[in-house]
């Protein structure tokens, strides 16, 4: 394993000269490349799991029984959806797309900032909080644009909404999932960014990955998987834009 910390210059090169020279790279995100645009992590301390219990806020039993607890913790983030713009992380690795280094991004994350970014065809594995529709009659919103009232209730019928994000106790996105153990399993290097790589069946991807034989990035200030080649420690901000300049420059060098 090489560390960052140990020798930094050497370290990220290596990691510049493998993304340019494999050039199938797929990245697997979390709460932590949101953190500076604003949106607490969850396990993080101050994170929002530090306040609210999520077996509680963030279970579809109890949303079913009173959505009234996830609407108190989620609703000035989709009522305020178009405040939340993406970072310099989540625009490097649009960038690194965009130089035909990076073939993928699976995210966690349900604040769509990678689209914003200008990622094409994220993998979303969590859902994404700007789609809300009916429990009732299926009516679909799109944040900010959610009617008033806690929970905010369907214009049409009067039911219940419900952003299509995954709870807990629900299952992922059947194809979502399925599409992003096909990348983990191909693909020759997996940046694992901003995860504390613990809610399966997400965190199970750098695993498949490397049992595929994919070189490891981990992209954060802490070391949350033990299986990695390389650790870049932290923030996403800061490491990626990094990444994609280097790669920038032997793009423009041509070697
Ligand atoms: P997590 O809170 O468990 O872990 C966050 C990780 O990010 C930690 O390892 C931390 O060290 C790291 N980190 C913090 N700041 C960072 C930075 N600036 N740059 C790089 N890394 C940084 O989050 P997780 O692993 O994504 O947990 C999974 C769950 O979190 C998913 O269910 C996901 O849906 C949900 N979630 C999503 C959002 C969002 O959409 N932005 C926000 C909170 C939680």
């Amino acid at each position: 394993m090489h560390e960052l910390s140990r020798d930094p210059q050497s370290t990220l090169a290596e990691v510049i000269r493998l993304l340019w020279e494999r050039g199938e790279a797929v990245a697997l995100t979390g709460a932590g490349i949101s953190a500076e645009s604003g949106i607490p992590t969850f396990r993080d301390k101050g994170g929002l799991w530090d306040t609210y219990d999520p077996t509680v806020y963030a279970s579809i039993e109890v949303y079913r029984r009173d959505p009234t607890l996830y609407w108190t913790i989620r609703g000035d983030f989709i009522r305020h959806y178009d405040q939340y713009q993406p970072n310099p992380g989540h625009l490097a690795l649009a960038d690194l797309e965009s130089l035909g280094v990076l073939r993928r991004v699976i995210t966690q994350n349900i604040d769509g900032l990678h689209t914003k970014a200008g990622s094409p065809d994220v993998i979303e594995l969590h859902g994404s909080i700007r789609e809300i529709f009916c429990l009732s009659c299926g009516r679909q919103y799109q944040a900010p644009h959610v009617p008033p009232g806690l929970p905010p209730r369907c214009e049409s019928c009067n039911g219940v909404l419900k952003p299509n994000t995954v709870l807990f106790g629900e299952s992922l996105p059947v194809d979502a999932l399925r599409q992003a153990q096909e990348e983990a399993s191909t693909r020759a290097m997996m940046l694992v960014i901003g995860t504390s790589v613990n809610v399966y069946p997400a965190a199970a991807l750098p695993e498949i990955a490397r049992r595929h034989g994919a070189v490891i990035v981990e992209v954060n200030p802490e070391r949350a998987f033990p299986l990695v080649d390389f650790w870049l420690p932290g923030q996403a901000g800061t490491v990626l834009p990094r990444l994609a300049e280097g790669v920038r420059k032997l793009a423009a060098r041509g070697n």
